[in-house]
């Protein structure tokens, strides 16, 4: 037989199919070393042939590197709609595919040295003198059931357990380690669908495509997914269910757990190389049936899908923005399509884009438009920061919040407030009439760029002058920044020194497992208010919580994105919906400059139909997606000069692109990007909108003519609908 191989080396020369001869327990989707030059290197098989055209000079497969097939017959079509949709090589998406360790060799089974007591107690410790501490402690600890030697050595020094051992005190052997990764302890509650959700369930199993579920904060979307998971494992099938983080919702991993055991694995990047490798083997081999995680959880190894569901689906993280890009999503429809399984995408706040194709009937609609047990919605008070400025109250807080704040302590309820950090960027903003520096040409606001002291606008590359005073009202009172995390947590304890107060930011989280221990605590109730920023809006399920203030609504409304009114809308919706969850009215305190912004009108009535109509219109007048395509071409090096050089080459070859068909281009410039250096990188781009129609072939031949620009003194990426356009 001859194999296919596609030999495990990240470069465009050697990214084809290299043929060997094989033996007969060789098959396709098996990892194998092959000689390749003069070494042995790792690759795929791909296929099994007859005949080679090479038949004469062919070198044989040396050897498989696995006693299983990593890739499954499903995912060589998926690799293949990659390769076409995303223009990958087939090494990058193949690599997706098994864990990163595998390849390598560098894991496998664990085994490790587990210590034991050689003696009696008594006798061993006889043995040793009683200046060494270190020993008889360690003697003591292993007692009654002995212990893994790294734990061992980090309690006691590995000098006092070599010596231990050294005398025959304990003797040393391998034992295999099952990776468990942690969960929260959370017990099944069995409870009764209502009318809607079994509506919801009753249409996931009878689909076969794609269904938006729309459901609002606090509907019991999870209820739905698990019981469509349950029904899909009583058909003989598996699952997927796909989450935004997986650390920030450590609840959903437990409650699936809880349900149906060992049943359900996780894949995630918060797991240690070893866990990765054991819930990933479990789901290939059938132990495991449900694979639950973040975005990358979508290559699962799983065979015979019956569901795969993407919750929070209004979610940038399901977007891959480093490569390999693709979209999740995009692979969850082909996957789900090519086993003839329903694709449930669940939100509160769906893409305006998804929630479009529902509209169209692209997708199938099911709405959950109640709280569970007919819960009403937190009331959403609105707060004119520009009203309090004039009132004399500078400060973070409004006077609302303050007094809000105060009765809910002393109700000894909790709050959760949440200030919006997302990005990079400042803008300029007036303090007293509200006024922010805007482009001429688009509705973005400027940024200030400090080495050039210029304002630019992020979308059309226009700069402007910085300015000093307001151009509206000639107040120098201008601000540019936000407050952080950090200060108004400070602010909370000085206002409120009796409060425990806890902080979930990108500093507070960086340890693993940090995520998860300061939700638990605050679950808990050791902390009586939480200050965070985006990551506190994510599913979780509080039940104390009574009062939640939103600072800065404004902030994300003007990061120069034609996603911010959206993404602003999601946020106070998502947020909002942290309050009054069990038996508590819950309250919602939004402050603004712009109070009568209709994101912040349609977000405080839960308006979401309303929001996406006036959205939906505004994308339409001014092409945007869903009715145009955003491609940004970014040429990127270490070298200024050779950035430059690539960049005006990449311009001048898509400006053919874009000759050839100059109707389907509603915009089209090269620029440097906004964030000019980066990582050391200096940063240029080719900004392009293309109308929908026509959008897909022209995109293919964006990607032909910046293939023949690439060269090895920059890096040259093709984005589409980039979720930043830093
Ligand atoms: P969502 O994801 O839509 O915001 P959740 O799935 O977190 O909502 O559900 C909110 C709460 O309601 C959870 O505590 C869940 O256990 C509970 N719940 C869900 N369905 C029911 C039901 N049919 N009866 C009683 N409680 C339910
Ligand atoms: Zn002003
Ligand atoms: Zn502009």
């Amino acid at each position: 037989m001859i194999a296919e191989v596609i030999v495990d080396i990240a470069s465009s020369e050697v990214d084809r199919i290299f043929d060997y001869t094989a033996g007969p327990d060789i098959v396709p989707g098996m990892r194998v070393s092959v000689p390749f030059g003069n070494k042995l290197i790792e690759g795929f098989v791909i296929g099994l042939k007859d005949k080679s055209d090479y038949a004469d000079k062919l070198k044989s497969v040396a050897g498989k590197l696995d006693d299983f097939v990593a890739v499954g017959p499903e995912m060589f079509g998926l690799m293949d709609f990659m390769v076409d949709k995303y223009h990958l090589r087939k090494i990058d998406v193949l690599r997706l595919f098994v864990p990163a360790q595998l390849r390598g060799g560098r894991v496998g089974e664990i085994l490790l040295d587990f210590v034991q007591l050689a003696l009696p107690y008594e006798e061993a410790v006889s043995m040793v003198s009683a200046s060494a501490a270190k020993q008889i402690a360690a003697i003591e600890y292993l007692k009654d059931a002995g212990g893994f030697s790294s734990e061992l050595n980090k309690l006691f020094g590995a000098s006092a357990l070599k010596a231990l051992k050294d005398k025959g005190i304990t003797r040393v052997f391998k034992v295999r380690k099952m990776r468990e990764p942690d969960t929260f302890e959370s017990s099944d509650k069995s409870v009764k669908l209502n009318a809607n959700q079994r509506e919801a369930v009753d249409r996931i199993d009878r689909s076969k495509g794609v269904i938006l579920l729309h459901g609002v904060t606090g509907s019991g979307k999870t209820e739905v997914y698990m019981n469509a998971v349950s029904h899909a494992l009583d058909r003989g099938k598996t699952a997927i269910v796909l989450v935004p983080e997986i650390s920030l919702t450590p609840q959903l991993l437990s409650v699936f757990r809880a349900r149906f055991g060992a049943k359900a694995a996780v894949l995630h990047s918060g797991l240690s190389a070893g866990e990765r490798f054991d819930e990933w083997k479990r789901l290939l081999t059938g132990e495991a049936s449900i694979a639950i995680g973040a975005r990358s959880a979508i290559f699962a190894p799983l065979s015979n899908i019956g569901l795969i569901v993407i919750d929070e689906e209004h979610d940038g993280s399901y977007v891959s923005e480093s490569n390999p890009r693709y979209d999740a999503k995009e692979v969850a429809r082909f996957r789900a399509g090519y086993y003839g399984a329903p694709l449930v995408l669940g939100s509160a706040t769906p893409q305006i884009e998804s929630y479009y194709k529902a509209q169209t009937g692209e997708y199938e609609l099911v709405s959950l438009p109640d709280r569970i047990n007919k819960k009403k919605l937190p009331e959403v008070e609105i707060v004119n920061m520009s009203r309090e400025i004039r009132m004399g109250n500078r400060e973070i807080f409004s006077s609302s919040v303050k007094q809000a704040l105060e009765n809910c302590l002393a109700d000894r309820n909790q709050a959760i407030i949440f200030i919006n950090r997302r990005g990079y960027f400042s803008y300029v903003m007036c303090r007293d009439c509200g006024f922010i520096a805007k482009c001429e040409s688009c509705d973005v606001s400027l940024t200030y760029h400090k080495t050039e002291n210029v304002l630019k606008c992020h979308c059309c590359g226009k700069t402007y002058r910085n300015i000093e005073k307001c151009p509206h009202c000639g107040s120098t009172h201008l601000r540019q920044g936000h407050t952080g995390t950090e200060q108004v947590a400070e602010e909370v304890k000085k206002l409120f020194p009796h409060a425990n107060v806890a902080r979930m930011d990108n500093d507070s989280t960086r340890k693993k497992g940090a995520h998860a221990a300061i939700l638990k605590d605050f679950a808990d109730g050791k902390a009586d208010v939480l200050v965070g920023t985006q990551m506190i809006s994510k599913g979780h399920d509080f039940k104390r919580v009574a009062l939640v203030c939103i600072l800065e609504a404004d902030y994300s409304l003007y990061m120069s994105d034609y996603r911010s009114n959206e993404r602003t809308f999601q946020l106070v919706t998502q947020v909002a919906g942290r309050a009054g969850r069990e038996g508590l009215d819950g309250k919602v305190i939004l402050q603004t400059y712009t109070p009568k912004h209709y994101v912040f009108r349609y977000a405080a009535a839960y308006d979401y139909q309303g929001f996406y109509e006036k959205e939906l219109n505004t994308r339409q007048v001014t092409k945007f997606p869903p009715f145009a395509k955003i491609v940004r071409v970014l040429i990127s090096s270490p070298s200024d000069e050779d950035a430059k050089a690539s960049a005006r080459k990449t311009y001048d070859a898509l400006t053919k692109v874009r000759n050839d068909s100059p109707d389907d281009f509603i915009y089209f410039q090269g620029m440097k990007s906004p964030v000019e250096r980066e990582m050391d990188m200096y940063r240029y781009q080719v900004l392009m909108r293309i109308k929908q129609e026509n959008a897909d072939k022209i995109i293919r031949s964006v990607y032909t003519a910046t293939d023949k620009c690439k060269n090895k003194k920059s890096q040259i990426f093709v984005e589409i609908n980039p979720q930043n356009l830093n």
